[in-house]
C-alpha cells in the first residue's frame, strides 16, 4: 500500500518529546510552547505566534478575533476546505464566494469587487496546494475597500509571495500542523500577526478566555484550544527541518511533473509564477475533458492498486449542510465544480520513496487513456 501521505520525523522530534517526559511538563504551560510560538512567529516574519490546537480552531480564533459577528459578510473562494467558511458561519458572518482560477485553482480575484457591499468586513485569502494568491492586487482591493486581510497559510509553510513569507500579510495568518502539511505536530495549528491586543485577544480566546484578575468570570465566550507541550516539541524539531522539507516537496513535485509531462489529457499544477513557485502541498491533477471517468472513477482504480489518493475540496456552495441553511441557493461556480469533480491529488508526502512515485506514476499512466 502506498499511503497518500506518510510524514517524515527524522530530527529532534524524539530528544525533544523525551524531555517533556522527562521533566513532567506535557500541558501548554510546558516551555515548547513559546519556543515554538517565537520561532515560528520569527520564521514567517511576525511578531506573534499563538499555537493551538489545529488549524480549524486557528481560523475560528482570528474570524473571532477580527470580530467577524452577525451579519458580517466575508469574501472566500468557494473552493477550498471547509475550516474558513465554517469558522465565519459559526460566528453568525456569511461568507461570500468567489470561483476559482482555472489555472492556478485559486481563488479568482476579478470577481472580488463585485462582491463587495456595505457589509463586507474582510477578505479570508486561501493558498492552496502550494501555490500562493496572487497577494498584491488582492492587498490593494482590501486597503482601498478598508477590508480585513486573514491569510489561512495552511498549506504554506516555507512558501513566500515575492520573496515575502506566506502567512505575512493581512491582520492575521493562520497555520495548521495536521500530518499533511510541511511541518507537523500531530494536530496543531497557529495565528500569527504583527499587532499586539490582537494576539492578546487570541491568547484569551485560546484558553475560554479567562481573566487575568478573576479567573472563572467570563467577559467573552473562546474555545479551549491549547496546544500541548509535546505537541509542540514535535512543531520545533519539525520547524528546525522547515527548508529541507520544503526542498524535499520542491523534488517531489518536479519529479512527478517531469514524469508526467508528456501525459496529454491532464492538467498539472501550475510549476511557477512570476510571483512564487510551487511547493506542492500536494501533487494535485486535474482530468481532461477527453477523459470519460470522474475522479472518482480513477481513484477507485488507483485503489485496486493498493495506492492512495484524496479527492480535491468540495465547493463550499455545494455544501449540504449551508444549503440546508438555505446558504448559497442557486449559486454556481462552473470552474471550482469542475476541480472538485475532476481533480484529486496522488501520494505527496514527506515520506515517499523515489521508487513509491514512480509506481504511482506506471499506475495513474495505466488507468488514462492512451496519449494521442
Ligand atoms: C489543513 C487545512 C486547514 C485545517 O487545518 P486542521 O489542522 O486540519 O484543522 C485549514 N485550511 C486549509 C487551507 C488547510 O489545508
Amino acid at each position: 500500500m502506498i499511503p497518500v501521505n506518510t510524514p517524515l520525523l527524522d530530527g529532534n522530534e524524539r530528544e525533544y518529546l523525551l524531555e517533556c517526559i522527562d521533566s513532567g511538563w506535557i500541558s501548554n504551560e510546558g516551555p515548547f510552547v513559546a519556543r515554538f510560538e517565537q520561532a515560528f512567529a520569527e520564521t514567517v516574519g511576525r511578531k506573534h505566534g499563538v499555537a493551538c490546537a489545529n488549524g480549524s480552531g486557528a481560523l475560528d480564533i482570528a474570524v473571532a478575533a477580527a470580530g467577524i459577528g452577525p451579519g458580517d459578510e466575508v469574501i472566500m473562494p468557494t473552493f477550498t476546505i471547509i475550516s474558513p467558511a465554517a469558522s465565519v458561519v459559526r460566528a453568525g458572518g456569511v461568507p461570500v464566494l468567489v470561483d476559482s482560477d482555472p489555472v492556478t485553482w485559486n481563488m479568482n480575484l476579478g470577481q472580488i469587487e463585485a462582491k463587495i457591499s456595505p457589509r463586507t468586513k474582510a477578505i479570508l485569502v486561501v493558498h492552496l496546494y502550494g501555490l500562493p494568491v496572487d497577494m498584491d492586487p488582492l492587498l490593494e482591493i482590501a486597503e482601498r475597500h478598508g477590508l480585513i486581510v486573514i491569510e489561512d497559510a495552511a498549506e504554506m509553510h516555507g512558501q513566500t509571495y515575492r520573496g515575502q513569507p506566506c502567512g505575512s500579510f493581512g491582520l492575521m495568518s493562520t497555520f495548521s500542523f495536521y500530518p499533511n502539511k510541511h511541518i507537523t505536530c500531530g494536530e496543531g495549528g497557529m495565528v500569527v500577526t504583527d499587532d499586539d491586543d490582537v494576539a492578546e485577544h487570541c491568547r484569551r480566546l485560546r484558553n475560554l478566555c479567562f481573566q487575568p484578575g478573576r479567573r472563572f468570570v467570563h467577559e467573552e465566550l473562546g474555545w479551549n484550544y491549547r496546544m500541548t507541550n509535546m505537541q509542540a516539541a514535535i512543531g520545533l524539531a519539525q520547524l528546525e527541518r522547515l527548508d529541507a522539507h520544503v526542498q524535499r516537496k520542491r523534488a517531489m513535485g518536479t519529479a512527478y511533473q517531469t514524469a508526467l509531462s508528456d501525459t496529454a489529457n491532464i492538467q498539472l499544477p501550475l510549476a511557477t509564477t512570476d510571483y512564487a513557485e510551487n511547493i506542492y502541498w500536494v501533487f494535485g491533477i486535474v482530468l481532461g475533458t477527453n477523459i470519460d471517468q470522474d475522479a472518482a472513477g480513477i481513484m477507485q482504480q488507483l485503489a485496486n492498486q493498493a495506492i492512495g489518493t484524496r479527492p480535491f475540496f468540495w465547493p463550499i456552495h455545494e455544501q449540504p449542510v449551508f444549503l440546508n441553511q438555505n446558504l448559497f441557493t442557486n449559486e454556481s461556480y462552473p470552474v471550482a465544480e469542475t476541480l472538485a469533480r475532476r481533480g484529486f491529488y496522488l501520494p505527496s508526502g514527506l515520506g515517499l520513496s523515489t521508487d513509491d512515485l514512480s509506481e504511482v506514476v506506471t499506475a495513474l499512466r495505466g488507468c488514462l487513456p492512451a496519449t494521442r
